[in-house]
């Protein structure tokens, strides 16, 4: 045990001896418990203001610590934003450009200048990263659907039963429990509410009776912007599979049903049977009803929200289960614990399910911090952060050295209610993932930009075409205001700032303007 340790321990402690003495940051090193999850958007969070659900343990969570309201990622798609988590680098910098792009392992990444500095590291849940997890102690990696998953593990292949939330969550714990007398960082990479939204089985009736509200661009018309926005297949008018994604009963014979039977084949005797008592009667009310149009899209926005929700469900319980695990267990008080996720997500925004888009639903990602003695409870921030930013702070948090080469920027003054200056007021992002144009990809085109606290300037550079945004009076990015005269000097000043910004971070990727 370190003299970090010990001492930390003692404050720990030191309330039995009748000194009462709040944790400093700076008496040793913290445990890092970063909950992750995939694709859970902030406005499916109650703490960002959500209309459609509920998330008490989310909210607990903020009600402690800080929730970071101005929270970006540089590339809202999975790989890549966990390259970034690890590097603290953008895309291009990283080489995690795409989900099929090769990740530059030899890099500096948080785990293992954890590692080499006597932390317990882990990682439980989804990798998602072409090479094997390096910077890790252990690691446990689902493999498969969501129930009954298998984890390819340090020690060989584990096989689970129940939902995979609930089996991250399980060997989380189970490490945190074997780890606890030393430092330890454990990221739980959780898979939930990624698609194919497959529900846990105890929150499958939730929401049974309720409609859930429309978001306001569920019909979007997609007019200023640019051509790639209509031909993009993520659209729950038509792009959602019956079976695949919808639960509704496989009778086609493609490649994603094959996948929809499959998962239900994983089901156990008992899963399967409160899955068909949950989807039967619904899907045999949505055969009678026979829906067609904006009937339909209606329809299938339910069907899809639904599950997502329930997906979140699970997911706050989680947030829940960890809470209270560290609480039982003495370790809540010299133990940060940060929920976020890799990024947003469209809930039916602009008609849509996924992201990969620079607009804010999928650009945004919840950040919630709390850490003990530091934050203080129920704080909030609007500093500009990114992910680029987390592993800066993960190592500051430890008390270590950020690594020159590192492109984000530590939180941990901003955690610690300093008054700063010089942060920065302006955030890059850049989409290059190169998608097979089948019918299973989303066909995204490639495109960067920069967003301030108040605008955002997207340069679609395969189709020659820019979009901006006036997000004070636009919000939902429905008017591209790019062509507009009144605009012309904040286009100018925005793209000449977006210039600077790829010149500081090096990314000669993507067309030049
Ligand atoms: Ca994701």
């Amino acid at each position: 045990m370190t003299l970090e340790r010990i001492l930390s321990l003692s404050v720990v402690v030191g309330i039995f001896i009748g000194v009462v003495s709040p944790v400093d940051a700076d008496s040793g090193q913290p445990n890092i418990v970063v909950i992750y999850a995939d694709d859970h958007a902030q406005h499916a969070i109650s703490a960002y203001g959500s209309r459609i659900n509920q998330t008490p343990n989310i909210d607990r969570l903020a009600a402690a610590g800080m929730r970071f309201n101005q929270s970006f990622v540089a590339n809202s798609i999975c790989g890549p934003a966990r390259a970034t988590l690890l590097t603290g680098l953008h895309s291009h910098a990283n080489g995690q450009t795409s989900n099929v792009a090769r990740f530059r392992d030899d890099l500096p990444t948080f785990a293992k200048t954890l590692q080499a500095n006597g932390y317990a590291t882990a990682i439980i849940g989804k990798w998602h990263l072409s090479t094997q997890p390096n910077g890790f102690d252990y690691w446990a990696l689902k493999q498969g659907s969501f129930y009954n998953a298998d984890f390819a593990t340090t020690e060989g292949i584990e096989h689970s039963i129940g939902h995979v939330t609930d089996t991250i969550t399980d060997r989380s714990l189970k490490w945190i429990r074997q780890h606890k007398d030393k430092p330890f960082m454990v990221w739980i990479s959780h898979s939930a509410a990624h698609r194919t939204w497959e529900p846990p089985i105890r929150h499958l009736n939730h929401y049974a009776d309720d409609t859930i509200p429309w978001p306001e661009t569920l019909f979007d018309d997609y007019r200023g912007k640019n051509a790639g926005a209509s031909t993009a297949q993520m659209r729950i008018s038509r792009d959602l599979f019956p079976a695949y994604d919808l639960k509704l009963p496989v009778t086609g014979k493609g490649i994603l049903d094959r996948a929809a039977q499959q998962q239900l084949e994983k089901l156990t005797p008992e899963q399967r049977e409160a899955w068909d008592a949950a989807f039967g009667p619904r899907n045999q009310k949505f055969a009678e009803m026979k829906l067609a149009g904006d009937e339909l899209t209606r329809w299938n926005y339910q069907r899809y929200i639904k599950n997502y929700l329930r997906n979140v469900d699970g997911l706050d319980d989680s947030v829940g289960r960890v809470q209270s695990f560290l609480r039982e267990n003495s370790l809540d008080k010299n133990t940060i614990v940060i929920y976020t996720s890799d990024q947003g997500f469209f809930l039916g925004d602009h008609g849509w399910y996924d992201k990969r888009w620079m607009y804010e639903e999928s650009m945004r990602t919840p950040l919630i911090i709390d850490w003990p003695g530091v934050t203080r409870a129920g704080s909030t921030s609007e500093s500009i952060v990114q992910n680029i930013d987390m592993a800066p702070t993960f190592l500051q948090m430890a008390g270590l050295d950020v690594p020159d080469s590192m492109q984000g920027k530590s939180l941990v003054p901003i955690l610690k209610g300093d008054r700063l200056e010089n942060w920065r007021d302006s955030v890059y992002y850049h989409y290059q993932m190169k998608e097979p144009e089948d019918r299973t990809s989303h066909l995204v085109a490639k495109h960067y930009g920069i967003r301030t606290a108040s605008h955002k300037l997207i340069f679609f550079y395969e189709l020659n075409s820019w979009e901006l945004y006036d997000l004070e009076n636009d919000p939902g990015e429905t008017r591209n205001q790019y062509s507009h005269s009144g605009f012309a000097p904040i286009v100018a000043d925005l793209k000449n700032r977006l210039a600077q910004l790829r010149s500081k971070y090096g990314d000669t990727t993507g067309d030049s303007f």
